[in-house]
């Protein structure tokens, strides 16, 4: 590509709003272009480097079977409400209606979609395993989009879904993912760390978060240099895991009329002012004989009108915090609450409030299945205002809780996540498969989101210095530049031009500055560009002799034509 033709429109100054070396150099290269606040499109030379991502991450998906579909980014709202997340996933899921008033979201994951899919499609163990992916634009309307890339409302996931015929299957399933992210990550130059992530109450090794070491990340991770403990440094204690019995029975119990479906009926049955103050609902379920048959905690923000209030979910991680949860808790905590606040919920609830909030105690909080919940609760000791308070942080220097040597702490980036769903999804919307035995099975599921669009900001935080970025050859925009000094002289545009040839003929990704620019301006931009080799074509080209230079190294060599191009190839 030779610049004098290319749209290409870098900046000398800084962006006001950027604050983030990613986000500067994203700006400043002309790669992405803002629209509004955590929306941007992205430019010739952004959509090169963000397609060799997409190609990495293909290839490796491709390669342990993996099967590429692209689905809609739109969803309607019906199959959110069957696994229970359209009223528990909070403000961060974009709504929307269509003329006749059916709702809709924009996709921020599509475990709902692709579970509908499979349930339609899979019959038989015959058909199992299978795992499809996509590589898509995802939605989250993000209390604090920043950072560029890094936290953006419009971003490019790759999300892929695998299902399995029982847990060992999704075991091996779950174990390729991991390890076809350590290629994926690796390919993209990136410094990382697998660490586990908090599933909430389920505990375990049931997800981990692929971290990128970066000063600058959002994430907080602890790991030991002396075995192999890695986590994120916030993990919610499984206080004990067993009877759900233990949950001390607050006043006021009222059962819910039948056909009791939203928030406002709720609000009206109980009579409470929609002024009043809420610091939680408990939700307990009964079974048709009139048996207990569970609890759902339901917290709310007390701070608000009762009828602006959304349920949020199990583990009573308010709207406002919604950060504090990733989408293993979101998901794991959510399905309950949904449930019984679904259009098909509530009516076969008995509902507790306590009156005299917050002095809330003993409180159940997690999934509507054995084992999922946090019990005992307590307003104050356990969680405070709104958010939880039981969440441990592993702080440096605490003794490692695999080998006691002394923790230490990096901060990163998530650039991706691998979880086990195991039969949430399937249960809920009733995916199942017929055994080798004709018996009816729910399928084992998992899910392994790559947020390609931030991996993009990822490199380029590990890779830049004060000129511009650095890029790693495998998602370099160009691997060549050619900065022609004089355009106007004769030999220098002639030896330039077929340089240019010769490394096109050869196969690599060329671009040749042409422009009417000063030599100043030229390598200016080639350094802030980040394209890996550099050749310069000056002076020397009379004797035939081109400078030679990569970005990553401060030294020059002059080498002849032929030379020239052979290190490049
Ligand atoms: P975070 O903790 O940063 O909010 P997440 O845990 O909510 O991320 P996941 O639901 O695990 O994100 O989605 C899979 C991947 O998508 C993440 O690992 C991340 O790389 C990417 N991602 C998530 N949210 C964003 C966003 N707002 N902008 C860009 N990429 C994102
Ligand atoms: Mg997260
Ligand atoms: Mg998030
Ligand atoms: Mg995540």
């Amino acid at each position: 590509m030779k610049l004098s033709k290319m749209h290409l429109k870098t900046l000398r100054e800084v962006p006001s709003e950027a604050e983030l070396p990613s986000h500067v150099l994203l700006l400043r290269t002309g790669m992405i272009r803002k629209l509004v606040s955590g929306v941007y499109g992205f430019m010739p030379l952004g959509w090169r480097t963000l397609k060799k991502i997409e190609d990495i991450v293909r290839d490796e998906m491709d390669k342990t079977g993996a099967q590429e579909i692209l689905m809609s980014a739109i969803q309607p709202s019906e199959l959110w409400q069957e696994s229970g997340r359209w009223f528990a996933y909070g403000p961060e899921l974009w709504r929307l209606k269509d003329r006749h008033g059916r709702e809709f979201c924009l996709g921020p994951t599509h475990e709902e979609i692709f579970t509908d899919i499979i349930r339609n499609d899979v019959s038989s163990y015959r058909q199992l395993p299978l795992n499809l992916y996509q590589i898509q634009t995802k939605y989250r309307d993000e209390a604090r989009p920043r950072f560029g890339l890094m936290r953006s409302r419009e971003f490019i996931m790759k999300d892929a879904y695998s299902f399995d015929r029982d847990q060992e299957g999704l075991d091996k399933s779950y174990q390729e993912m991991y390890e076809a992210y350590e290629k994926i990550f690796t390919r993209c130059g990136l410094t990382f760390r697998p660490v586990e992530a908090d599933t909430g109450a389920i505990g375990g090794s049931n997800s981990h978060e692929f971290t990128a070491i970066s000063e600058v990340g959002e994430s907080e991770i602890a790991y030991c240099e002396h075995c192999h403990m890695a986590a994120t440094t916030e993990r919610a204690e499984v206080t004990d895991a067993a009877p759900q019995d233990d949950i001390e029975m607050l006043p006021l119990e009222k059962k819910l009329t039948p056909g009791t479906k939203t928030i406002e009926d709720v609000a009206n049955f109980l009579e409470l002012d929609k002024k009043q103050t809420i610091k939680a609902l408990l939700f307990v379920k009964y079974d048709d004989e009139g048996n207990k048959d569970g609890y759902v905690a339901a917290f709310v923000r007390g701070d608000r009108e009762l009828n602006e209030i959304k349920l949020v979910n199990a583990l009573g991680i308010p709207e406002h915090a919604i950060e504090f949860a990733d989408e293993s808790e979101m998901s794991q905590a959510t399905g309950c609450v949904g449930g019984f606040t679904g259009p098909m919920g509530l009516h076969d609830c008995t509902i507790v409030v306590d009156s005299e909030l917050p002095g809330l105690k003993n409180m159940c909080a997690g999934a509507c299945e054995e084992d999922h919940h946090y019990i005992n609760m307590n307003y104050g000791r356990d969680y405070e205002g709104d958010i939880i308070a039981d969440i441990k942080t592993l702080l440096e220097g605490d003794p490692c809780p695999v080998c006691g040597a002394p923790v230490k702490h990096a901060r990163g980036i998530e650039v991706g996540q691998v979880f086990k769903l195991g039969t949430k999804y399937s249960e809920a919307m009733g995916a199942y498969y017929k055994d080798e035995n004709q018996e009816e099975k729910p399928i084992v599921m998992g899910c392994y989101g790559i947020g390609v669009s931030r991996t993009m900001a990822a490199i380029v935080e590990q890779h830049h210095d004060e000129n511009g970025i650095i890029w790693p050859m495998s998602v370099a925009p160009y691997h060549v530049i050619i900065s022609l000094v004089k355009p106007g002289d004769e030999t220098q545009a002639k030896v330039a031009e077929d340089i240019y040839e010769q490394l096109c003929a050869a196969g690599v990704e060329v671009m040749l500055d042409d422009r009417d620019e000063r030599p100043g301006v030229k390598f200016k931009d080639a350094d802030l560009l980040g394209i890996p080799v550099r050749i310069t074509v000056g002076r020397g080209a009379a004797d035939g002799v081109v400078e030679y230079k990569l970005r990553r190294d401060a030294e020059k060599e002059e080498l002849p034509v032929a030379e020239a191009i052979a290190k490049a190839i």
